[in-house]
């Protein structure tokens, strides 16, 4: 196997279950994949990452480019080398973060120029060094140069960024040529506007992609208007190819976006949010920081096998965490990723099954209960 596949399994409602085929590996859908931002999951190592059940990495171009550079990259073996994952990896394009992070930018039909949020120092990202950087990362999945503008917007700005985002997607799929093995992702843009979404999925399938992310959602537009961009986005797309919802999200967001024909998606919040002291479990959200937990000799989910769970109690993780130890940020993080590949496992084998309605009810009734009550 050298190509680069996706098998459909099984569907249920507008719900799917597959598998991305790569020669680093099978990602099974839907999948959550986490976020390696600098060539690291942050407070992870990548065995353990692999252990939550995690198939694939993303990796961000933007910082990877500018610290420690593609180039020193590439000549260290790439990042898989580089940060000991042999696993699938997915970059973005470096498009998003330039325009949420990089200062000075100025933006033409040619690309972005920008200054690094690092050390000031200047650097170009077009659709074209976007492929190339991706190139020397050694990336999987690589993604076409977009821009995704700021929610809100008129509709007339929505529709000048869509259209230079799908005339990116051209140079974008010119740039990458034949790269057996590995894969190239267009991005659907266009807002919460439905005409500029058909416009861009056509303009998409025209240009022709091995799979199809949905991006300029979960930028602030609240559940309810992502939910309502889900119910017609992916069907207008291929059927047959992988569909990527970008930087979603809260494990309710995950359960209806899947529920809504979406096969992967990458959030930087259960990684973030453990090296804060929240932690994420079947019954909805703990704040570990509070004093409730300083006597609790209960684990934080009795019903989680992760270590966090079956090694300690919500009086160690409240204790570590007040105190600012490491392994405070170690074991909620962990435990983070743990509980959302539980999810993405329990609804692939949910819609396998045919049982996703039930496996959906049961998700918010256990989140309903609220967590457990103090001791
Ligand atoms: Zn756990």
């Amino acid at each position: 196997m050298t190509g680069f596949s996706f098998t459909l399994n099984a569907t249920d409602g507008r719900a799917r279950t597959g598998a991305i085929q790569t020669p680093r590996g099978e990602i099974r859908t839907p999948a959550f994949m986490p976020v390696g931002t600098a060539a690291t999951v942050k407070a992870m190592l990548p065995e353990s990452v692999r252990a939550t059940g995690a198939d694939i990495l993303l990796g961000n171009t933007y910082h990877l480019m500018l610290r420690p550079g593609a180039e020193r990259i590439a000549r260290l073996g790439g990042l898989h080398r580089f940060m000991n994952w042999d696993r699938p990896i997915l970059t973005d394009s470096g498009g998003f973060q330039v325009m949420s992070l990089a200062e000075l930018r100025k933006l033409t039909e040619e690309g972005v120029t920008f200054a690094s949020h690092v050390d000031g120092s200047r650097y170009f990202l077009s659709p074209e060094t976007s492929m190339e950087i991706q190139r020397l990362l050694g990336s999987d999945i690589v993604m076409a140069f977009d821009e995704c503008p700021a929610l809100p917007a008129t509709h007339e700005r929505q529709a000048e960024a869509m259209r230079l985002s799908m005339r990116w997607a051209q140079r974008s799929r010119d740039a990458f040529g034949d790269r057996p093995g590995h894969a190239l992702f267009g991005i659907m843009q266009g807002g919460v506007e439905r005409d500029l979404r058909e416009e861009s999925a056509e303009a998409l399938r025209r240009i022709g992609f091995d799979g199809y992310a949905i991006g300029g959602l979960a930028v602030g537009e609240g559940q309810e208007a992502m939910f309502g961009v889900l119910d017609y986005a992916t069907d207008l797309l291929p059927a047959d190819q992988p569909r990527y919802l970008m930087g979603v999200g809260k494990p309710d967001d995950i359960v209806g976006a899947v529920q809504r024909g979406v096969d992967m998606m990458d959030c930087v919040l259960p990684s973030r949010s453990g090296r804060t002291g929240q932690a994420w479990t079947r019954r909805g959200q703990v704040n570990i920081k509070n004093a409730r937990h300083a006597d609790d000799p209960r684990p934080l989910d009795e019903h989680c096998t992760c270590p966090a769970c079956t090694g300690y109690s919500r009086a160690y993780l409240h204790h570590v965490f007040r105190a600012g130890e490491m392994i405070s940020g170690m074991l909620l993080t962990w435990h983070n990723l743990h509980y959302y590949q539980e999810i993405m496992q329990g609804m692939r084998d949910a819609i396998a099954a045919g049982t996703l309605d039930a496996w959906v009810a049961d998700f918010h009734a256990t989140r309903a209960q609220g967590d457990i009550e103090p001791l």
